[in-house]
């Protein structure tokens, strides 16, 4: 490639000492940068790419990067090529499944898969674990079909295959064997792959040919990783067996913000490469250019408290900021609304602020139906990452299930899905005597159903359904139409639609609009012009890699997402909400051993996701999954310095008044007119500390009252006897 100065001194002069010590050093080096939050990790790692195409003569098809998720790898691609001033074909940048994927694509034969061979997501995988208990008579309170699907991704995390298991030492290993084995034989006569899957057989497919792995050792010269800290086991093996001796290795991380733990990540990975990599370099970059001072304090304060640490400390050049606003919410739609009404002015006071400036983060998925229902009201766009995602919605997953027995027809899951939805009259029984033939000749069901016709197996009614059934797949099977044609003609030709149709409900017609939305997504999709893949092979498979990252990024709106969905990103304004015991530190997580640990990591990773301004939010009482909660304040936030804290006070009791103006008229008709009316009041309690009534009844002697207490949650007590000190 001509060497472009004007490019080189893009590439190198937007950095500090350090970040260009390692964007520069020399092609045959390995280098480890260790760094916390907003230091620049990411920007790196691009212009490492860029430098070594530019300076060193390594051309972008010889470099692999690794980023965490699809949409980084698209960020990637974008800046590069900016930066770059030229389109990208040839460079792989993509996520370690995107990346297995495209390997096990090009060379499923290989891999010893069929060419039409499906990626199955977790609930799939799921479903056809439960349905192997339930086949084995296994007991499913002893053995829960989740806690197996645990126990089977982890072996393949570990290169464990079912014949490299010894002797079980005890019944459960064998029982847990004995189900992966089943698990296994199916998904290979199904011709299916799961997540952990695609990784371990594309292992297996470099391990097993020497002059494959020969070919990408010698193309790939130089890979690099982004959020190293959160690879597992098998994708550390997988970087290894590629770099063999002659590859070089670049990765960044941040052991403080490593949260995938729960899931097999291994930070250790970060101290293992300075081992394993003889004469690796290892870099720290200290200056933080995303937050402000106060913001940057909370985030070094509260990360302090971990033991398990490599141990470093960011600093900034900008401004020290506003402190950090805390807001304790009366319940959690109070906390919505603050949350709506502050996205509100913060967009209003100045021009150049946009919704899609703000994000709102929280522990789990239950938190976003409020937020979802507050924006609405107000009619502020919002987008929100994860949750049930698109194409995981029952009627997508229908027709996506229509879309791969075309592909594949042996694919059982998918056939399994849709040979009687809509209904077509074949029956529980008719699909159980499918499944027995199936099993005893180990045939897949598609092959049992053309059996038991060719043999008159059962029932002529039920035969003749099937028989209808198998004739339709072939016949859209036989269509040479393109995707979105296919897609529109297997949601009408497979009754999916009337079935919707006819039922007339409001949620029904939610799902048209989304087959709709389907079909137009079809419509809109462009297949890579590198890819070896037909457009039906590759659409399907991006709906099981891109799950819940592939919407438009474009749209100006308010960002809604877990913290593990932010990991990487940057926001001007950020909320944390329901930072309370339970919820956040969560309690499954604390059962599990250093799990605090991973969950104050994952505080940090909320807190330096903020560029100008941070809100904490915790509220007094809240319903999730049907329960009433009265959570006490995250711990986290007693770890944050007080210093760099500011309370929100917008309850005067005015305010109050008015919330609870239903207790209010209650307690109104209920007490005699001499009681005083205690809703509302702050108080301070000699044991139970600061709180404020919530509600009252009885008269005299006998009145109550019912206290929430911020660190001890609600309480009633006698009026008579409480001790109460009135707070103004
Ligand atoms: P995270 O740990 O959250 O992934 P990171 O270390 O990858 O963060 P980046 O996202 O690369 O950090 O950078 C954080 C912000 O700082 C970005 O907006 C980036 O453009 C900016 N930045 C990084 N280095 C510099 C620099 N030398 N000069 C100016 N801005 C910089
Ligand atoms: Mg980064």
């Amino acid at each position: 490639m001509d060497k472009n100065p004007e490019i080189i001194e893009q590439i190198i002069n937007d950095l500090n000492d350090a970040q260009r010590q390692a964007v520069c050093a020399p092609a045959a080096q390995h280098q480890l940068v260790l760094a916390g939050a907003g230091s620049g990790k990411t920007r790196v790692l691009i212009h490492r790419i860029a430098w070594l195409s530019q300076v060193e003569d390594v051309s972008l098809y010889k470099q692999l990067a690794v980023t965490f998720t699809n949409k980084a790898a698209a960020e990637m691609r974008q800046r590069l090529s900016s930066l770059l001033n030229l389109s990208l074909s040839g460079l792989w940048v993509g996520t370690f499944h995107g990346l297995a994927h495209r390997l096990l694509r090009i060379h499923w034969h290989e891999a010893q898969l069929t060419q039409h061979f499906q990626i199955i997501d977790s609930d799939d995988q799921l479903r056809l674990i439960r349905r192997i208990v339930k086949d084995l008579q296994i007991d499913d309170k002893a053995y829960p079909p989740k806690q197996m699907q645990g126990e089977i991704n982890r072996y393949k995390e570990r290169c464990i295959r079912p014949q490299h298991i010894p002797a079980p030492q005890n019944t459960y290993e064998q029982i847990c064997l004995e189900i992966y084995q089943r698990y296994h034989n199916h998904c290979q006569r199904s011709s299916l792959v799961d997540f952990a899957e695609i990784l371990l057989r594309a292992y297996e497919l470099l391990e097993a040919h020497p002059p494959l792995l020969t070919h990408y050792r010698q193309r790939f010269s130089h890979i690099l990783v982004d959020e190293f800290q959160d690879t597992n086991q098998l994708q550390y093996a997988w970087i290894q067996l590629l770099l063999g001796e002659q590859g070089r290795l670049f990765v960044v991380g941040d052991d403080d913000q490593s949260i995938y733990g729960w899931r097999g990540a291994q930070a250790d990975n970060l101290q293992k490469l300075q081992t394993d990599l003889k004469g690796i370099e290892l870099i720290r970059l200290e200056q933080n250019y995303r937050s402000t001072g106060m913001i940057l304090d909370a985030a070094n304060a509260l990360i302090k408290h971990n033991d398990k640490r490599l141990g470093k400390q960011l600093w900034t050049a900008g401004d020290k900021g506003q402190a950090i606003q805390i807001y304790h919410g009366v319940n959690a739609e109070d906390e919505a609304r603050f949350i709506v009404e502050r996205i509100q002015s913060w967009t209003e006071k100045q021009a150049g602020r946009d919704y899609q400036q703000c994000a709102v983060l929280y522990r789990t998925n239950a938190l976003s139906r409020l937020l979802e229902e507050k924006l609405l009201q107000k009619q502020i766009p919002y987008r929100v990452y994860g949750g049930l995602r698109f194409f995981e919605r029952m009627e997508i997953k229908d027709t996506l299930a229509y879309l791969r027995l075309l592909l594949n027809k042996d694919d059982d899951s998918a056939f399994e899905r849709v040979v009687n939805h809509p209904p077509r009259g074949i029956g529980g029984r008719s699909i159980e005597q499918l499944r027995a033939i199936a099993r005893g000749q180990g045939l897949s069901l598609w092959q049992a159903a053309e059996q038991a016709i060719k043999t008159e197996a059962f029932a002529k009614r039920s035969l003749s359904a099937i028989g209808k059934f198998l004739s339709l797949i072939q016949n859209l099977a036989g269509e040479n139409e393109e995707l979105s044609a296919l897609t529109h003609k297997v949601i009408h030709q497979s009754g999916l639609w009337q079935h919707f149709k006819q039922k007339k409900q409001e949620t029904e017609q939610m799902r048209l609009d989304n087959l709709e939305e389907l079909i137009l997504a079809t419509e809109s999709y462009e297949t890579d012009p590198d890819t070896p893949m037909s457009d039906l092979q590759a659409f399907l498979s991006d709906t099981v890699l891109d799950a819940g990252e592939g919407q438009s990024s474009s749209d100006n709106a308010v960002q809604l997402m877990t913290l593990h969905n932010a990991k990487g990103l940057e926001f001007p304004l950020v909320f944390l909400c329901g930072m309370e015991e339970e919820l956040f530190p969560h309690r499954m997580a604390l059962q599990a051993p250093q799990g605090l640990e991973e969950e104050r990591r994952l505080c940090y990773v909320g807190i330096t996701r903020a560029m100008q301004q941070l809100y904490i939010s915790h509220v007094e009482s809240r319903r999730l999954h049907g329960n009433q909660l009265y959570p006490r304040p995250s711990r986290f936030l007693l770890e944050i310095p007080q210093e760099l804290l500011e309370e929100v006070r917008l309850q005067t009791p005015v305010n109050l008044y008015q919330q609870y103006g239903n207790y209010q008229a209650k307690v109104a008709k209920d007490t005699p007119n001499n009681l005083e009316n205690w809703i509302g009041q702050r108080v301070q309690h000699p044991r139970f500390g600061e709180g404020m009534v919530t509600d009252q009844e009885g008269a005299g002697k006998a009145a109550r009252i019912q206290v929430m207490f911020y660190q001890n949650g609600a309480k009633w007590l006698v009026l008579e006897y409480a001790q109460l000190e009135k707070l103004p």
